[in-house]
């Protein structure tokens, strides 16, 4: 069964339309990589998906369940999705394991010795359990997007939303956190990922969407949407990257 559907969404701010008309299916286990330019409407998708925006119009189930539907559970619904921003979305006060396990023990009402032990295999999966203990700003910004990863994998969510998850962080270390991705996508972790990274995006994506001013205008494979474009915007977009 499709995993994520996205069904005829209009999304607008004011007189604003910045999405207009959009469907777009996610398999299971699936990757899909959402290319565009700056204000063609990839983080309001993800943030209509994660119910940070409420759509105008049209639906979005989530494993055949329609999460637009005002009578949701939002915090259920979102505990079934893992999202990782650009970053610095850790809370500095806190260590890196309570990063992990605030929302588990505070939200999903998970006991805190049993969040602990999630919290550290998580920790273990993305190389960082020595970490445990320091503070935000004694690790690399690389090392946080990896911390922000953990904590979005926690819930073992069926879904993973990554919003240019790379594009704050200096280049020596991009592909630390694009390993990691990579790794996920290699482990089954369906993903829907906004990047500028088109190395990284003709490598991962079974599929790659070129959104223009909140349509999806073209989508398929990378070798077809990245190196044989249908459509003109899509060149001039690509053409503008390299
Ligand atoms: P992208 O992620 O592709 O750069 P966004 O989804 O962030 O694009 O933005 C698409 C458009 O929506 C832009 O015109 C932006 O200014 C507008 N927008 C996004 N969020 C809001 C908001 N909370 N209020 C008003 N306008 C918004
Ligand atoms: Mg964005």
């Amino acid at each position: 069964m499709t995993l994520l559907s996205v069904r005829d969404v209009r999304k607008s701010f004011g007189s604003n339309v910045v999405l207009e008309s959009f469907s777009l299916d996610v398999e299971p286990g699936e990757c899909v990589v959402l290319i565009g330019a700056s204000g063609s409407g990839k983080s309001t998708l993800l943030r209509c998906v994660n119910l940070l925006e409420t759509v105008d119009d049209g639906v979005i189930t989530l494993n055949g369940k329609d999460i637009t539907d005002p009578r949701v559970n939002v915090d259920r619904v979102r505990a079934g999705i893992g999202v990782v921003f650009q970053a610095y979305n850790l809370f500095p006060h806190l260590s890196v394991i309570d990063n992990i396990t605030l929302a588990p023990i505070r939200v999903h009402g998970v006991r805190p010795a049993e969040a602990r032990q999630r919290g550290m295999a998580m920790l273990e999966r993305v190389g960082l359990v020595e970490k445990a203990s320091a503070k935000p700003d004694e690790l690399s910004g690389g090392q946080q997007q990896r911390v922000a990863i953990a904590r979005a994998l926690v819930n073992s969510p069926a879904l993973m939303l990554l919003d240019e998850v790379t594009s704050a962080l200096d280049p020596e270390l991009v592909g630390e956190v694009l390993d990691l991705l990579r790794e996920l996508k290699d482990e089954g972790m369906t993903m829907l990922i906004c990047t500028h990274e088109m190395g990284f995006a003709r490598q991962v994506a079974d599929r790659v969407c070129f959104l223009d001013a909140g349509r999806l205008l073209e989508s398929g494979p990378p070798a077809q949407v990245l190196d044989a474009p249908r459509e003109a915007r899509t060149r001039q977009f690509l053409s503008r990257l390299s």
